[in-house]
């Protein structure tokens, strides 16, 4: 929490009468709590620069706009020229999708509107392209013929690329806020998490999203206070209003009296002492009562998290999520800017290794740079996801491949592949390794040329073909949130099913004992790199299926640590036991909480 949210409260008070206190709760999702002014966001709208500009820099506006939208139209040309190189019924789509977009661009509403706006309200290209957006959508709302009302998708995805080719001069959303600011908005992304510089932003909350979803584990990672699926928010809360996020409690108070905010400055406190206590043991070795001895990992999404993770004393980087690197911007990343980006957390790792995930993107982490390769799906998290997307993609796949390579020869690494189910998916990434080795070999380019391959078991069809998949890998990485996902049908980033998502189900725990037992019998590394990982609730019955390598994100690392040094493996080993005995979840969790009280 920042003191200077206070002097804006104060300040705030007065200026006009006061608005009244008012809570509203959802999922707290990355504890921490913050105060600060909010930036209120809209649906679909990209935070985007708005200033006024004068009478004589009007026509200089417009004649920008004009090359934005000239530029636009030629990407979706370029765009258009890929798409028949796919096969057809893929094609067809997107020739589809592409029309009608090079269509918003041409004396459409959109584009008469904005030049409009720049003329007569003067305000910049950007904010003009936003306002007549949230035009033509108030517009579209009101239609009766779903079809029409549909539109509107393409019109916001024409004027994404506008604002995206006006503001490319090195615009970083987020970045003009005040430091301490809390992003409100009705849904964020994982890619606008992305975004968020700790040193601007101290929080966000947003109507949907939920716990298990990547806007949350990035929150966690970047150790944002955050509060996603909070019922009524829309409408309720103006930027510049003061607003605290709660993320312990899942609480959000707009125009929070004083009163209030001495008392979450007091909890805030607290925590923060607790962290210091917790950052003693960074050089303390994770090993329990009776001598098990933990590896402790940690995820991380951005090369900027590495910072965190040092800190947190881990051991390696048991999951680096590389599609962030595909966020955010118009092409994919080369080769060499990715051998760059991922050599920099090798070094920085010190020796210690990096197991970098190959791209994850479809469900709910979607790159725009992928655009062309990835066409809207009824289904996205069953669609064309991660290694499906990489094997239809073989030039994509062995540029990130030859990337990790290289990097390998500064330090070890590791290749997962994310969501697999098959012996052939992996045969197959294993043949693109291959050849990607045989190549850089050939240019005599220096490369770690034996990296373990590892696989994701995420999916129920993975744990129970472990054994299967097992002769085909090196190592296994538990994904408990896809597979806790894919196990119970529950849409792990849905708040309105986020009460039903529970990884203490039955299912999940045989699954995971499952996968772990095979990898035993085929001395098989295994480790969990999934959200379970990171809550010290579960170390008990994770130490208890037998693990002994954990990855999760940085801020968790030290309260994971100091469970298992309180810990005894073998009493834990019997408590995971009775655990599985059991047909409910809710069984589950009491006797998971029973033994982490008594122990
Ligand atoms: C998982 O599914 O548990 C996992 C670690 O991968 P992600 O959260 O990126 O899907
Ligand atoms: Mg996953």
């Amino acid at each position: 929490m920042k003191t200077e949210a206070a002097a804006v409260a104060e300040a705030r008070a007065g200026e006009s009468p006061r608005r009244p206190e008012r809570h509203f709760t959802g999922l707290g999702v990355s504890a921490g709590i913050a105060v600060g002014p909010a930036h209120v966001v809209e649906r679909g709208l990209i935070d985007v620069p708005e200033y006024r500009i004068e009478a004589d820099a009007v026509d200089a506006e417009i004649a920008r706009f004009r090359e934005a939208v000239t530029l636009s139209v030629s990407q979706i040309h370029g765009l258009q020229a890929k798409a028949e190189a796919l096969p057809e019924e893929v094609a067809g789509q997107l020739r589809y999708l592409l029309d009608a977009h090079l269509l918003m661009l041409s004396g459409s509403r959109l584009v008469r509107g904005v030049e409009a706006r720049i003329r007569d309200a003067r305000i910049n290209a950007e904010a003009a392209v936003q306002v007549q957006l949230s035009e033509i959508a108030q517009a579209f709302a009101g239609m009766e013929d779903a079809y029409l009302a549909g539109k509107i998708d393409d019109v916001r995805e024409a004027s994404g690329r506008l604002v995206r080719n006006l503001t490319r001069a090195g615009y970083q959303a987020f970045s003009g806020v005040p430091p301490g600011t809390i992003v409100i908005a009705e849904e964020i992304t994982p890619a606008d998490t992305a975004l968020m510089d700790p040193a601007r932003v101290g929080g966000f909350a947003a109507a949907l999203g939920g716990a298990e979803g990547h806007t949350a584990i990035m929150a966690r990672s970047l150790g944002l206070p955050a509060v996603l699926g909070v019922a009524g928010l829309k409408g309720a809360v103006r930027s510049g209003d003061i607003v605290a996020v709660d993320g312990v409690r899942g609480g959000l108070v707009v125009n929070p009296e004083e009163a209030t905010i001495a008392r979450l400055e007091r909890r805030r406190r607290a925590l923060e002492r607790r962290e210091r206590q917790l950052a003693r043991l960074r050089q303390v070795a994770a090993v329990s009562q009776d001598g098990a001895r933990v590896t402790l990992q940690c995820n991380i999404e951005l090369p900027n998290e590495l910072a965190l993770a040092q800190e947190a004393g881990a051991e390696g980087i048991g999951l680096l999520r590389s599609e962030f690197l595909y966020m955010n911007r118009d092409e994919p990343p080369s080769e060499d800017e990715q051998y760059v980006a991922l050599k920099d957390i090798v070094d920085g790792m010190a020796g210690a290794p990096v197991t970098v995930r190959t791209l994850d993107v479809g469900s709910d982490k979607l790159a725009y740079s992928l655009g062309e390769h990835i066409t809207p799906s009824v289904n996205p998290a069953l669609g064309l996801r991660a290694v499906r997307l990489s094997l239809k993609t073989p030039a994509l796949l062995e540029a990130q491949i030859a990337a990790i390579l290289r990097a390998g020869a500064h330090g070890p690494v590791r290749i997962l592949v994310p969501m697999i189910t098959s012996v052939d998916e992996i045969r197959h990434v294993r043949k693109a390794v291959d050849k990607t080795i045989r190549r850089l070999t050939r240019a005599r380019v220096p490369i770690e040329p034996e990296p373990p391959l590892g696989i994701m078991i995420e999916t129920p069809g993975a744990a129970l073909a472990a054994d299967a998949l097992a002769g085909a890998c090196d190592y296994f990485s538990l994904g408990t949130n896809d597979l806790t996902m894919y196990t119970l049908a529950i849409d792990r980033g849905d708040e309105q099913v986020a009460h039903l998502y529970d990884p203490l189900h039955p299912a999940v725990l045989r699954l995971i004992r499952f996968a772990t037992d095979a990898a035993r019998r085929a001395r098989l590394p295994v480790n969990l790199c999934g959200e379970l990982a990171g809550n010290p609730r579960f170390t008990a019955m994770l130490l208890g299926f037998g693990l002994r390598d954990l990855s999760m994100a940085p801020p968790h690392l030290p309260r994971v640590k100091q469970r298992i040094l309180a810990l005894d493996a073998e009493a834990a080993a019997r408590h995971a036991d009775e655990l599985l005995d059991q047909s409910e979840a809710g069984r589950i969790a009491k006797l998971v909480d029973g033994f982490a009280k008594g122990s």
